[in-house]
């Protein structure tokens, strides 16, 4: 018998986690499966950060926080802002989570009724979709493609505001395409946002570091929509801390009092070793952590070099983040060595039963048309994972 809840059962496993344990799977039977599902940096987190968490541990840092973290470590985030982003939030503003994603958790919670709307261009990161579901909202998806360099533009935006369109979530740097919105078009959205000010602005700049040409431009630095924006980052991604759990969200006051109160029932606030090591990591100069950065983009290079030799697939050089998002509906619709590819999520699997490579479909980031692969791996990984799939599919071009 099925007790679960309506809202568990409506609910999707994530597709991430859902092909990184696949491959886990092959691998812990002896397959030699190389995995670019999961997009986590491979680098171990830098020593200065490791020994803040010695000394946290030695100082005794094992009590409960402030339930939206340490004042200190608040005001490390703000001064951040303020350096990176010329953003000024107050540490009462800031809401440290388990993640970046608790962060966006937090502030759909915070905001939604039910059959609220929640604008997601398309493609979105995994998670979107199924946290606005599991707050009780409704997605609607602003479809992208492969040609519009996967943005909306302001009059798709504008079109599809109405009066039930509470949010609009994204990410840019964007998990899955690589892509940014430019200063340009940020203020072109940003000029159509700012006539409904019921639209909350759920701006994701977790890829903010990861980037390989001008710095990016956050959409709350445009005055016409502050007090409508929440920022959400995190020291996952350009800290190499995915495992450590440590995100925050940056709002009007009235949205962090709200992310504030659901986090004291639901998980006390973040881990408070973490929390102390993440000062140190906000305190430095970013600079000290380019090294992985640049190791991304010579790895984004080398990758994007073999995967344009692929037949069948059509990619754009990403600009930011660690991730490759190819068309590749050249294979939709065919059948593959006796296998039906309806959709990506076919064409995932059948590379990872046939040429041993695991990436993840696109269905679940709203673009079935499309795979992604997360290229924070060796370089030797990425280039025989390249090899294996231009083997298994040149006998169908
Ligand atoms: N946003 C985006 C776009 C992501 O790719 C991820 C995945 N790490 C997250 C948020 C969540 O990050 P975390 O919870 O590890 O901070
Ligand atoms: N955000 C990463 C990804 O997209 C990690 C997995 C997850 O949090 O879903 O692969």
């Amino acid at each position: 018998m099925n007790k679960l809840s309506e809202r568990v059962n409506r609910l999707g496993y994530s597709q991430t986690f859902v092909m990184s344990n696949k491959a886990r799977e092959m691998k812990a039977s002896g397959i030699d499966v190389i995995s670019l599902t999961l997009g986590e940096p491979d680098f171990d987190v830098p020593d200065d950060i490791k020994q803040a968490a010695f000394d946290a541990i030695n100082e005794n840092y094992s009590h409960y926080s402030p339930v939206p973290g340490f004042l200190e470590l608040r005001e490390a985030i703000s001064a951040k802002l303020k350096r990176d982003n010329n953003l000024e939030y107050k540490p009462s503003q800031i809401c440290v989570s388990n993640g970046a994603k608790q962060a966006i958790i937090n502030v759909l919670a915070a905001l939604l009724n039910d059959g609220d709307e929640v604008l997601l261009p398309a493609p979105y990161w995994v998670s979107y979709d199924e946290m606005v579901k599991m707050m009780g909202g409704e997605s609607v998806i602003l479809p992208t493609s492969y040609v519009t360099d996967f943005k909306i533009t302001a009059e798709q935006l504008e079109e599809a505001i109405t009066e039930k369109t509470k949010a609009i979530l994204f990410s840019s740097p964007c998990n899955p395409s690589g892509g940014y919105y430019t200063y340009d078009e940020l203020k072109s959205l940003a000029k159509v946002l700012a006539k409904y000010p019921h639209v909350t602005i759920i701006s994701d700049e977790i890829y903010e570091y990861i980037n390989y040409e001008t710095k990016t431009t956050s959409i709350a630095q445009f005055p016409e929509v502050f007090e409508q924006t929440a920022v959400i980052n995190g020291m996952s991604k350009a800290f190499a801390m995915t495992g450590w759990r440590v995100g925050y969200s940056a709002c009007p006051e009235w949205l962090a009092k709200g992310c504030e109160k659901i986090q004291g029932q639901m998980t006390s606030g973040a881990n408070t070793v973490a929390q102390r090591a993440s000062i140190t990591a906000l305190k430095n100069d970013p600079s000290n952590y380019k090294y992985m950065i640049d190791a991304f983009k010579k790895r984004r290079d080398l990758v994007f070099d073999l995967i344009k030799e692929i037949p069948g697939f059509k990619v754009l050089l990403p600009k930011a983040a660690f991730y490759l998002f190819p068309d590749v509906s050249h294979y939709i619709g065919k059948t593959l060595d006796g296998v039906e590819i309806k959709n990506s999520d076919d064409f995932a699997m059948f590379l990872l039963e046939k040429a041993h490579v695991g990436c993840v479909g696109g269905v679940s980031f709203g673009s079935p048309e499309c795979i992604r692969f997360s290229y924070a791996a060796s370089e030797e990984e990425l280039r025989e994972a390249m090899r294996r799939i231009k083997e298994v599919l040149e006998k169908f071009s």
